[in-house]
């Protein structure tokens, strides 16, 4: 199996201790793109010093700069059904905890998507839980449908990824003519024991179906995977250097990595309490991982949750955050209903902004929010969109559409403030588009989004 423990444990043991000139040296090469090496990563993992962590920072602030200039992709989760018969340990939707299960409707899920749609979402993430009987692989794929074909005041929603458990090659194939954007599969933890022992007597208790899901969903052509750990069930150190063989090892099988790595942190959940997890992740280890992810694979977005606070969430940006979700409901049905506090979240969440307020605080600090979806649409998937984005070359069109889909928000979404504060963003931003060709082109298709015209995109 591509996972070694034994590999890894050889890695972290020996490479403890680094000569600040050393990992100086490992920043500076991280600095030009270049990854980093399994030994290099390990070495930056023990980083202590306050000097080297500052630095570590900086470089993935310089790194997320030049690759993502200022663009923040924004999305939101859409759960529709809490049936689930796994036993996460850690999970809100564990079966041993009673509570109303259900799943929505076809009517449910259009009214949730209307909602969605009224705070200015584009791009969603469909969860739920797992149960083969209740939430029926069928009732997923009509869901999608539903969604994709909902129509709503301002559009419809243009990008859905999905979050669903590991599933067979047919399922997958499925799942791709349906035009999900990417498929997203936490792994939770790589550590096999503790996988085992997170996940007892249970479908999701498989530690090599669920490692292998992205085989499979390649497999079916889906070309845009999105990996992630659940931080705080192992030691963070063993997680980062496995998820990084994890994507060494799709990239040498198919030609490309992770699409998105996901950073979710372990929070408070009903059925569990926090102190049962000796492996917490603190704010500061949280940080480094972020950082480290970012300088060891530069062109895989990173995705924050609103299962991090404001300030940390403004702070790990800087480091090399690419997406983020706003105004998420981790509850089935959550966004419709006013008595949504009582329904059980599968988690709690920590960032309760409005997408409204998430943007323009975004663009307060000098971020430009995006609600782009063009690459999947225009066929920048799996290894076509890497070689565009280590050439650089998709800043060209990534720029523009994040210009364009910011635009949109703002003339059906915003308010006075944000108008008078976006537009000025917006303007400034284009006039320094480098390519005159781009530059006319993103400034003709913003006056056509003031006056009326929707989805531009190139
Ligand atoms: N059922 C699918 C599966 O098995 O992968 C989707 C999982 S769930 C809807 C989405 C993710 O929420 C999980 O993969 C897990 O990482 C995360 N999650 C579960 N409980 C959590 C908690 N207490 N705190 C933070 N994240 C949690």
């Amino acid at each position: 199996m591509f996972i070694n423990h034994d590999y890894i444990g050889e890695l972290l043991e020996n490479n403890k201790t680094t000569s600040k000139d050393e990992i100086k040296t490992i920043l500076q090469k991280a600095k030009n793109f270049q990854g980093l090496t399994h030994e290099e990563i390990a070495k930056l993992l023990y980083i202590e010093d306050g000097e080297l962590l500052k630095e570590l920072y900086s470089v993935a602030g310089s790194i997320k700069n030049k690759i993502y200039g200022k663009r923040v992709v924004m999305f939101a989760p859409l759960y529709i059904s809490n049936y689930c018969v796994n036993n996460c340990r850690y999970c809100g939707y564990q079966r041993c905890n009673e509570f109303p299960r259900r799943r929505l409707d076809k009517e449910q899920i259009q009214e949730e998507v209307k909602l969605l749609e009224k705070m200015g979402h584009k791009r969603i993430a469909l969860e739920v839980g797992e149960d083969p009987v209740n939430c029926p692989i069928d009732y997923v794929f009509e869901a999608i449908d539903t969604i994709y074909e909902t129509e709503n005041v301002n559009g419809n929603i243009r990008r859905i990824n999905v979050n669903i458990a590991a599933t067979t090659v047919e399922n997958y194939k499925s799942l791709k003519d349906r035009n999900i954007g990417t498929y997203i599969l936490f792994q939770e933890t790589y550590h096999e024991d503790i996988y085992k022992e997170m996940h007892p007597k249970c479908l999701k208790g498989d530690y090599n179906y669920h490692l292998t899901a992205f085989d499979r969903a390649m497999e079916a052509g889906i070309d845009d995977v999105g990996g992630g750990v659940l931080f705080g069930l192992a030691d963070y150190k063993f997680e980062i250097l496995a998820l990084m063989l994890h994507n060494d090892h799709l990239e040498k099988e198919y030609g490309v990595g992770f699409h998105t790595i996901s950073v979710p942190r372990l929070k408070k959940a009903e059925g569990m309490s926090l102190d049962q997890f000796p492996n917490i992740v603190t704010d500061d280890e949280f940080k480094k991982i972020v950082a480290i992810i970012r300088l060891a694979v530069p062109f895989t977005g990173i995705i924050l949750s609103t299962r991090e606070s404001v300030d940390m969430r403004n702070e790990v940006i800087d480091y090399g955050v690419s997406q983020v979700s706003a105004g998420s409901c981790t509850g089935v049905g959550g966004y419709k209903e006013s008595d949504a506090k009582k329904d059980v979240g599968q988690f709690i969440t920590s960032d309760e902004r409005t997408p409204l307020q998430v943007v323009k605080d975004l663009i307060k600090d000098g971020y430009i929010p995006s609600y782009c979806t063009a690459c999947y649409r225009s066929g920048r998937t799996g290894d076509r969109f890497m070689q565009l984005a280590k050439s650089g070359n998709i800043e060209n069109v990534c720029n523009p559409n994040a210009l364009m889909t910011l635009m949109e928000f703002i003339c059906d979404y915003g308010d006075e403030d944000l108008a008078i504060t976006g537009k000025k963003t917006i303007y400034d931003e284009a006039n320094k588009i480098e390519r005159e060709d781009m530059k006319q082109l993103t400034l003709k298709n913003l006056e056509k989004i003031e006056n009326g015209e929707r989805d531009l995109f190139l």
